[in-house]
């Protein structure tokens, strides 16, 4: 059984954590929304609120109106349908939800719309609102399996501790970074960005890119808390700890598969 709400949540008191789902229905792959429970669950059984808005195509993104702004996965149709809208509806408030320091994850298809362009083929690219410094081509084949990354994130751990997130990755697109573009982390096992860079996702402060599904989050759950405290401006090592057995399992569960 999951424990219960805490009253003073339910009762609408804050902190609350304010996400915004940008196109659930269209870019929701591998099962995306478990990102969206994970968040939160882990809200509820701390006290913290919740609150989920869903933007999809036509809608207006408030730029201060969120703490964090979640992109899952998609396949390259939906894709298309939402890469136009995002660029022309919603690219200022992306970019000024980012400047004030919002937090951001985006995971495959919804990571390669925050580069700069999607290049489907020689002539067919979709744009992207380039809040990270990459592009994406779509390769011969596709990059398909377990995978395992090290990160270090600023307050996760002890300074300088690497740690490691695992999932698993099924993209057609290889994603390319610009030299100044760091990624998210390095790979230890699996394709990541490219299948030859050894580079995983991308990072910009509190903007996170990653080809991790699993879904990512309940597979990952101190970088869960880790995103949930960076997007309310909490020191990351702050929230009260939880009984993570089953997803402490899952965790191992998700490193083993990728052999790591
Ligand atoms: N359609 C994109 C690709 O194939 C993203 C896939 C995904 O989100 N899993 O690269």
């Amino acid at each position: 059984d999951l424990p219960p709400v805490p009253e003073a949540v339910a009762a609408g008191e804050r902190p609350t954590l304010r996400v915004a789902a940008l196109y659930p229905e269209l870019l929701n792959i591998y099962a995306d929304r478990g990102n969206l429970l994970m968040l939160e669950r882990r809200c509820a059984w701390r006290g913290i609120g919740f609150a989920l808005t869903r933007t999809t195509i036509g809608d207006e993104l408030d730029p201060d109106g969120h703490d964090l702004l979640y992109l899952g996965g998609g396949q390259d149709r939906d894709q298309r349908l939402c890469a136009e809208d995002l660029v022309s509806t919603k690219r200022d408030a992306v970019h000024a939800h980012a400047a004030r320091g919002g937090a951001v994850l985006a995971v495959c298809g919804g990571y390669q719309l925050l580069g700069h362009r999607y290049a489907l083929d020689a002539t067919t690219a979709l744009p992207g609102v380039g809040l990270l410094d990459l592009h994406t081509e779509r390769g011969e084949g596709r990059l398909i399996g377990n995978v395992a990354i090290e990160v270090e994130l600023p307050g996760a751990g002890d300074p300088g501790e690497r740690r490691v997130l695992a999932g698993f990755e099924n993209h057609g697109g290889r994603t390319i970074l610009a030299d100044a573009q760091p990624p998210l982390g390095r790979v230890l096992s699996g394709h990541g960005n490219t299948g030859a860079s050894g580079a995983e996702g991308a990072r910009r402060g509190n903007v996170i890119g990653t080809y991790l599904h699993g879904p990512l989050l309940p597979k990952n759950a101190w970088f869960a808390d880790w995103l949930i405290a960076t997007a309310l401006e909490l020191p990351p090592g702050s929230l009260a700890p939880l009984d993570d057995a089953l997803e402490d399992a899952a965790h191992a569960g998700a490193r083993r598969a990728a052999g790591v």
